[in-house]
């Protein structure tokens, strides 16, 4: 069995984490930890995820709970980065890392880290995303000069960043595939007198509504046609269990930093 700590313990996903590990077959809980302040320090790992009790306390984050785990797991916000990637780093554990909206520095962060520990770095940790990552290359090299590319995305009310991590890995995958630079040809929304569109944009656009868990579309138009690829999340038990399967990959890789294409095999 591998033991799974969960960074975030409280957050959305934490929770769905522990309930995800519970049903898992090749997973047990090492540790669910917390901010040092938080009132849920204490608490059945299990009660906090709404599910049977697991026997592990909630705890605060410190360098020895983190030792009490084979592969940690970190879906938190981007202000606790640095500071999980240090603490992967000093027990030497390899860490799956979820969270999204990063910014370059935090990015370089990972990348430094991956030099000593495995880490694998996924904006969508289910299957289907990974698959469409693929499908919109194969539809950009046959389409995508002569297309209109735009990529709408709709999350929750709470969700913090936008474009998501998935839109903007969506985004990268076809301007690769074409040869563009993203930081150049992405416009993020429109308004006002916008003008006639430049063929070699590519365009995002973001809904936030209620308790949308994941929508994303790539869309390709052209004067006759339109071709759309849709992915629509339903549970947040998709992201969790897509991390456990890396987590349980994770485990027996070298230090590096890998993708969740990595750990599927779509590469
Ligand atoms: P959430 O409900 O807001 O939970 C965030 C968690 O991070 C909470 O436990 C929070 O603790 C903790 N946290 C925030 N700032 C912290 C800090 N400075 N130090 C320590 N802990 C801190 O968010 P969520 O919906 O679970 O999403 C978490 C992240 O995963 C987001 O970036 C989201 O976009 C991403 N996500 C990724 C995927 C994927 O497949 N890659 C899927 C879904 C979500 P407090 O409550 O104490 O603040």
């Amino acid at each position: 069995m591998i033991k799974v700590g969960i960074l975030g313990a409280n957050g959305r996903m934490g929770r769905v984490l522990i309930e995800a590990v519970h049903g898992h077959v090749n997973t047990e809980l090492g540790f669910a930890s917390v901010r040092e302040s938080s009132s849920f320090i204490g608490v059945d790992a299990g009660e906090l995820a709404g599910i049977a009790k697991q026997q592990v306390m909630v705890s605060a984050l410190s360098d020895e709970v983190v030792k009490t785990a084979d592969v940690l797991i970190d879906f938190t916000l981007p202000e606790a980065l640095e500071q999980n990637l240090q603490l992967a780093l000093a027990a030497n554990k390899p860490i799956v890392i979820g969270t999204t909206g990063l910014t370059g520095e935090q990015l370089n962060f990972i990348d430094e880290a991956a030099k000593s520990i495995p880490v694998v770095f996924a904006a969508n940790y289910s299957v289907g995303i990974n698959l469409m990552l693929n499908l919109v290359q194969h539809a950009a090299s046959v389409m995508g000069d002569d297309a209109d590319i735009e990529i709408i995305e709709g999350h929750h009310r709470f969700k913090k960043d936008a474009p998501s991590g998935t839109a903007m890995a969506i985004g990268h995958a076809i301007a690769n595939t074409l040869g563009r630079d993203l930081s150049k040809c992405a416009i993020y929304g429109r308004e006002g007198l916008s003008g006639e569109r430049s063929p070699e944009t590519i365009g995002f656009a973001t809904v936030r509504a209620g308790d949308i868990v994941g929508d994303h579309t790539a869309l390709f138009a052209t004067l006759g046609e339109r071709l759309e690829i849709t992915h629509k999340a339903s549970s947040r038990l998709t992201f969790a269990k897509g991390a456990l399967t890396a987590a349980c990959w994770l485990k027996e890789q070298n230090k590096g930093l890998y993708s969740m294409q990595d750990v599927l095999g779509l590469v």
